[in-house]
């Protein structure tokens, strides 16, 4: 099957009981048995559940692995992931990632005796050196959140898979979706995703999911998501699904509108710097070309004004409405530094104040492009406006 059909079926078929077209969702807990140690296949919902199961097949699919597991949220899949370590064990990791990951990773699991270390994994020599005897996982994120950075899987697992540790090689997905880019196909061996964007597609569900290839990591990931029980209720998985069956259709257009935006954005004399993996100005533009299928919905930008023009610009859009979180069909913006990535404050990883996140959405070009434009344009005409009277906007 092609990918689109996937999306539309994998996982699914109609209901045998009732032919119901759509994934029912099985709000129990429980499952009637037909005698002792007899289920019909499930016991006890968070140790499985169709609709649940339905989603995970499908994830597998999409991704081209073998298994999938769903998890509550992108962050409850990830601290699984890493559970898969002991104390003492290293984790070499990107040091652009969400801010929810590195405060997981530093807050939450440095403390239980994991030892991280972040670097710029666009560079393999960096990667390599990072690299310790007893580096058991690297984390890959590409694009990073912000910073839209990209890694080069293929580079990065070949690298990893020589050295005699052979640490697990896990790409957070999320940014591009399998429909943009297979990690395991370019030698992952586990994916991660906050299924709460593009998957879900519509800001109305948090969720997460991990997949993979190797029985042996999928009986020990499946013995944690039982044992530990971050899961995904029934009604979540079924949003998820109906997420998916447009997932083509929608990060085709995000990413159409996405390319389009950074190209105004690139031209407007407020803007400082443009980040699009698709744009020419990206220094990893040609990889990105070559790894991902389009550029995906997501951009950043720095303004000439700084910290202060990017609140301006963030709080003045009337489409883009100023949230956290991204993927889904509406269009969005923040100011990642006292937003997203407020955790990552005062730490080798914290962003630029200046720095504006922009989740472009499916909506019309024409009304996106007017709504980025009349908010650059009152900024440039307010900063020409305190030029002339010789004050600096940025004090205002
Ligand atoms: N990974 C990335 C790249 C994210 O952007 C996010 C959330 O923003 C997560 C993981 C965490 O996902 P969730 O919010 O579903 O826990």
């Amino acid at each position: 099957m092609k990918f689109e059909t996937e999306c539309v079926h994998a996982g699914q078929s109609p209901d045998p009981t009732t032919g119901a077209v759509m994934t029912p969702i099985y709000q129990t807990a429980t499952y009637q048995q037909d005698g002792l140690g007899k289920p019909r296949g499930y016991e006890y919902s968070r140790t499985g559940n169709p609709t649940r199961a339905a989603l995970e097949a499908c994830l597998a699919s999409l991704e081209a692995g073998e298994f999938g597991l769903a998890f509550a949220s992108g962050l409850a899949a990830t601290d699984t992931v890493l559970r898969l370590l002991q104390p003492g064990d290293h984790v070499l990791a990107g040091n652009d990632v969400y801010g929810g990951t590195y405060r997981l990773f530093e807050q939450v699991l440095r403390p239980y005796g994991l030892e991280f270390t972040f670097v710029d994994t666009t560079d393999l020599a960096q990667v390599g050196a990072g690299l310790q005897s007893n580096t058991r996982l690297v984390w890959l994120e590409t694009p990073t959140n912000p910073l839209l950075r990209v890694s080069d899987i293929s580079a990065v697992s070949r690298l990893v898979k020589n050295t005699s540790s052979t640490p697990l090689v896990v790409v957070d997905n999320t940014f591009a979706t399998p429909f943009l880019q297979r990690p395991l196909e370019l030698g992952a061996d586990l994916v991660v995703h906050s299924t709460t964007k593009y998957l879900g597609g519509h800001s109305d569900v948090i969720g997460g999911a991990i997949v993979g290839r190797d029985p042996a990591l999928r009986e020990r990931l499946a013995f944690l998501q039982n044992a530990v029980g971050a899961i995904p209720g029934p009604m979540d998985c079924f949003l998820i699904l109906r997420g998916i069956k447009t997932l083509p259709i929608r990060v085709t257009r995000h990413s159409e509108n996405a390319a389009a935006l950074a190209e105004v954005l690139a031209a407007h004399p407020a803007v400082e710097q443009v980040i699009y993996p698709f744009h020419d100005s990206h220094p990893q533009a040609a990889l990105a070309r070559r790894q991902m299928a389009m550029g995906g919905g997501m951009i950043s930008f720095t303004l000439k004004g700084g910290a202060e023009a990017a609140r301006r610009v963030a709080e003045s859009t009337r489409i883009f409405a100023l949230a956290e979180s991204l993927g889904g069909v509406e269009s969005l913006i923040e100011v990642p530094a006292v937003m997203t990535h407020a955790s990552t404050a005062s730490s080798t990883l914290a962003i630029d104040p200046g720095l504006v996140r922009l989740s472009v959405g499916i909506e019309h070009i024409a009304d996106l492009q007017a709504d980025l434009e009349h908010a650059l344009d009152q900024l440039q005409s307010s900063t020409f406006a305190f030029e002339k009277l010789g004050l600096s906007a940025n004090n205002s």
